[in-house]
C-alpha cells in the first residue's frame, strides 16, 4: 500500500511509520515539523515538509506519490491549551483537516484512518466507554476532533470515502527508535520520567478530590506500538470496505490513577519521584477507560505491549538513550512561530475564492524545526 502519513514525524505518527515500513508498505510522511521531529522519520520513508492546510501541495504530493490511503495524525492535542485558545484548535483540527479531505477528494483517494480521541466523550456516564455512548466533549480539543469525525462521515456519504476514526485513550511507551518528546511537555508519563531523570524536582498531581478510589484521575494507557498496529489493521480494513465511516475505541480496558502511574514509575526506574498535589487542571474528566471490544472483533486488534510496567520500562529506556530527546529544543519556538504564521496566511487565503486555494501557498521551508 502507498500510504501518506500526515503528522508522521510526531510521536504516534512516527511509530506508525516504523510499523508500516516493517510491513513492506511505501510511506510518505507529510509534516510541518512544528512539533514533529525530522529524526523520527525512519529510513525508507519519504519526508515532505509542508502544512496540512496547504491543499494544493497535498494534492500534488498525493498525485506524485500515487497515494492509496491516508493516516491522519496531525493535530493540536493539548486539552489545557485548547481551553485557553479554542480558535487554534478549530483552525488546526477542523479547518486544516477539511483541506486534507478536499485534497483527497480531488485526487480520488478515499481511504482514511484518523487519530481521534477519548476526549470526544467528555465526562462519560459509564466506563468502560463504548463507541455508541454519548459524545459530549468538555473541551475544545475533544470538540474539534468530533467535528472532524463528522466531516469524515459526510465525506463517506457524499464522496464514497472509506473512513475509520480511532479514538485513543492515553498513549505511552516507545520503540527503540522513537519516543515521546514534546516541548512543552504536559503529559503525565513523560513528566514523571523527567522527574525520575532529575530534570524536574517533582510531579504535580492535578487534583486529588475526584470521585475515584484514590481521588486522582484514572486513564486507560495503550502502548504506542499497539496503536501503530491498530492503524495498520484499520488501513487494511478500509481497502475492503464499501463507502463507510466507522469508529473504534482503542484502550486496554484497564484504568490507572495518576498516583498508580507514579508509584509504578518509582518501581520501574528505581528513583524516588517526589509528587505534590495541586489544584485540578481545567477540562480533565475524572475517569476515561475504553471498551475496545469492537476493535478486537472487527479489526482483529489486541494490545500486546500495554501493561503499565512495559510502557513505563520502554519509555524509560528511550529516555535513557535519548537524554536530550531529539536534541533540538533551542530551535523549536521559531519553528512553532513559523508554523503559526503559515497557518494564518493560508487560512486567510482559504477565506478568499476557491481559485486562490489552488495557488501554491507557502510551505514551511525545509530545515525549519530541524536541528
Ligand atoms: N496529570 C497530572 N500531572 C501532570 C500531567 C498530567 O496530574 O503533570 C494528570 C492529568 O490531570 C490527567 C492525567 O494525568 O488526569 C493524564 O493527563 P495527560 O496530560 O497525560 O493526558 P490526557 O488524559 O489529558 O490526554
Amino acid at each position: 500500500m502507498r500510504i501518506l502519513v500526515v503528522g508522521g514525524a510526531g510521536y504516534v505518527g512516527s511509530t506508525s511509520v516504523e510499523t508500516f515500513i516493517e510491513a513492506g508498505h511505501t510511506v510518505t510522511v507529510y509534516d510541518n515539523l512544528s512539533t514533529g521531529h525530522r529524526d523520527s522519520v525512519v529510513r525508507g520513508a519519504r519526508l515532505v515538509v509542508g502544512g496540512m492546510h496547504d491543499r494544493a501541495r497535498l494534492e500534488r504530493v498525493m498525485r506524485e506519490h500515487r497515494i492509496e490511503a491516508v493516516l491522519h495524525c496531525a493535530a493540536k492535542s493539548l486539552v489545557s491549551e485548547s481551553m485557553t485558545d479554542p480558535g487554534l484548535y478549530y483552525r488546526h483540527n477542523v479547518a486544516a483537516g477539511i483541506a486534507l479531505l478536499e485534497a483527497m477528494r480531488a485526487t480520488r483517494v478515499t481511504r482514511i484512518v484518523f487519530s481521534s480521541t477519548a476526549a470526544v466523550y467528555g465526562e462519560p456516564k459509564r466506563v468502560p466507554i463504548a463507541e455508541a455512548d454519548r459524545t459530549q466533549p468538555i473541551n475544545p480539543y475533544g470538540e474539534s476532533k468530533l467535528a472532524f469525525e463528522g466531516a469524515m462521515r459526510w465525506f463517506a456519504a457524499a464522496h464514497g470515502f472509506r473512513a475509520i476514526s480511532l479514538r485513543y485513550f492515553n498513549c505511552a511507551g516507545a520503540t527503540e527508535r522513537n519516543g515521546e518528546d514534546h516541548d512543552p511537555e504536559t503529559h503525565l508519563i513523560p513528566i514523571v520520567l523527567r522527574v525520575a531523570a532529575g530534570e524536574q524536582t517533582h510531579v504535580q498531581i492535578f487534583g486529588q478530590d475526584y470521585n475515584t478510589p484514590d481521588g486522582t484521575c484514572i486513564r486507560d494507557f495503550i502502548h504506542v506500538r499497539d496503536l501503530a498496529a491498530a492503524h495498520l489493521l484499520a488501513l487494511e480494513a478500509t481497502g475492503e470496505a464499501d463507502p463507510s465511516f466507522e469508529v473504534y475505541n482503542l484502550g486496554s480496558a484497564a484504568g490507572f490513577s495518576v498516583r498508580e502511574v507514579i508509584e509504578a514509575a518509582r518501581k520501574v526506574t528505581g528513583r524516588a519521584i517526589p509528587a505534590r498535589v495541586v489544584k485540578r487542571r481545567a477540562g480533565d474528566p475524572p475517569r476515561l477507560v475504553a471498551s475496545s471490544r469492537r476493535a478486537r472483533r472487527d479489526l482483529g486488534w489486541s494490545p500486546r505491549h500495554s501493561t503499565l510496567e512495559q510502557m513505563l520500562a520502554d519509555a524509560w529506556a528511550w529516555r535513557l538513550s535519548h537524554a536530550a530527546g531529539y536534541g533540538r529544543r533551542k530551535r523549536r519556538p521559531a519553528a512553532r512561530a513559523a508554523a503559526e504564521r503559515e497557518l494564518e496566511r493560508v487560512s486567510a487565503a482559504d477565506r478568499e475564492a476557491d481559485q486562490e486555494i489552488e495557488l501554491d501557498t507557502v510551505a514551511i521551508p525545509v530545515g525549519v524545526g530541524s536541528r
